[in-house]
């Protein structure tokens, strides 16, 4: 569903053919012609979603924001609705914002939203229509990201339990161009330490093509390879590279696959890796533990075989792919974060979600499954993607772009898809 006016629409969307690169590239052109354009990227699973009414998302421990119109209109009907259950819906904020003035009210004792029923239905969408919905929950789990003529995307919040299989099965990406200046969303403001509007495709398109690549065999083996990229990129700045630059970037290393600028997964990055894993599992205190006994060689190093390999592989590409559409400037619960500090988060991420799969997998006693893959990437969502303050925990905003891309190497070392894992010698 997309919230955009019909008339800003200026062509039919249309997938996205492979190599991205060379599609995003051939149209460049049109955005440099017309400045008003964004040419928006949309995840083929975002248009795929329809609501199981799990009622999930009406449980977590986080808040369901309401604006100041939907405050005033709905405010006294619920308030004094004649069973009584629903006074003093709304709590507004603590810093109230036009879109975010306040919280809908939780069940007590609970997480769960005071409109949630027994049976899983909302009593608003039952009793008053989908019309009557607050924006949040209209909307979630599709993410909107609007930055006026630079970028726009849209693709699936990862806390939504039906979104991990969506992603896995619809990979496409769909484009349009759209007229900006018509867009009813509120342009999100650029941060600092971006790539401009023609970088951030091309680099996207790199970025993508390098997680289709045939070789090396696994995903985070081909997204090492970004490495070297991010490493010229930042030799030249982001101020002074052109967009014509990018193409002879791209070509030779395809040309140079599997072996261009290949790092070894080193002993020493990957002890390192296990050492911020505790650091970024303390979140979970259930995963730390277990992780801490493996550091301790009290657990056995976790193995996997060639099937559940290829499982976590196919699930790190599709984690990937969608987190990618969203790094391109201010991240929408972390903030302000430079285009490094952005891809080492991503980082962090792909690591935590390997850990709580292979944590899941243990407490099950079996074979890794999609099912525990899901929940990863279910947990990963609230626990690290929507945790603000993991920013200022562990000071990654104020990572320079090289302490950034080093530290996105050790994250990468710990790579489970991979047969031969150095295991720490425990
Ligand atoms: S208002 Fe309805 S849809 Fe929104 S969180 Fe509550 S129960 Fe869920």
């Amino acid at each position: 569903m997309s919230l955009l006016p019909q008339e800003s629409l200026l062509n039919q969307p249309e997938k996205l053919p492979r190599p991205y690169f060379e599609s995003l590239n051939a149209k460049l052109p049109r955005l440099q012609a017309e400045p008003h354009l964004v040419l928006e990227l949309e995840l083929e699973s975002y248009s795929q979603f329809q609501c199981t009414l799990c009622g999930d998302c009406c449980r977590l421990p986080w808040g369901i924001h309401v604006s100041k119109s939907y405050y005033d209109q709905w405010y006294a009907v619920f308030d004094q609705h004649p069973s009584g259950r629903f006074r003093a819906p709304f709590e507004v904020n603590q810093e109230p914002k036009e879109q975010a003035y306040a919280s809908i009210r939780r069940q007590p004792g609970t997480a769960t939203c005071v409109f949630l029923e027994s049976d899983n239905s909302c009593f608003i969408h039952k009793n008053y229509g989908e019309a009557a919905l607050s924006l949040t929950c209209v909307k979630y789990p599709r993410m909107e990201r609007d930055f006026g003529p630079e970028y726009a995307s849209r693709s699936l919040l990862h806390s939504c339990t039906a979104a991990p299989e969506l992603l896995e099965s619809w990979p496409d990406l769909i484009v349009c161009f759209k007229d900006s200046r018509l867009t009813d969303n509120l342009p999100l403001a650029l941060g600092p330490g971006q790539p401009n509007r023609w970088l951030t495709y091309l680099w996207l398109g790199l970025a993508l093509d390098l997680l289709d690549a045939p070789q090396p065999d696994t995903v985070l083996a081909r997204w090492r390879l970004m490495l070297p990229v991010i490493d010229w990129m930042d030799a030249i700045g982001l101020q002074t590279l052109r967009p014509e630059q990018m193409p002879g970037l791209y070509y030779d290393l395809m040309a140079r696959l599997p072996f261009a600028g290949l790092q070894p997964s080193a002993e020493t990055n990957q002890r390192q890796a296990l050492d911020w894993s505790l650091s970024f599992l303390s979140a979970h205190p259930g995963a730390h533990t277990w992780l801490n006994e493996i550091r301790n060689g009290h657990e056995a190093w976790p193995e996997l075989d060639a099937e559940e390999r290829v499982l976590l592989d196919r699930q790190l590409g599709a984690y990937l792919r969608s987190r990618l559409l969203s790094v391109p400037y201010t991240d929408m619960f972390l903030g302000e974060l430079s285009f490094w500090q952005q891809l080492m988060v991503l980082g962090i991420q792909t690591m935590v979600l390997q850990w709580l799969a292979l944590y899941y997998r243990r407490q099950s006693g079996g074979e890794l499954t999609r099912e525990q893959l899901h929940r990863a990437v279910n947990a990963i969502a609230y626990r690290f993607e929507q945790r603000s303050k993991m920013v200022t925990e562990f000071r990654l905003n104020s990572l320079s772009p090289e302490q950034a891309y080093q530290a996105l190497g050790v994250l990468l070392s710990l790579n489970f898809a991979e047969a031969q894992l150095w295991s720490l010698g425990l």
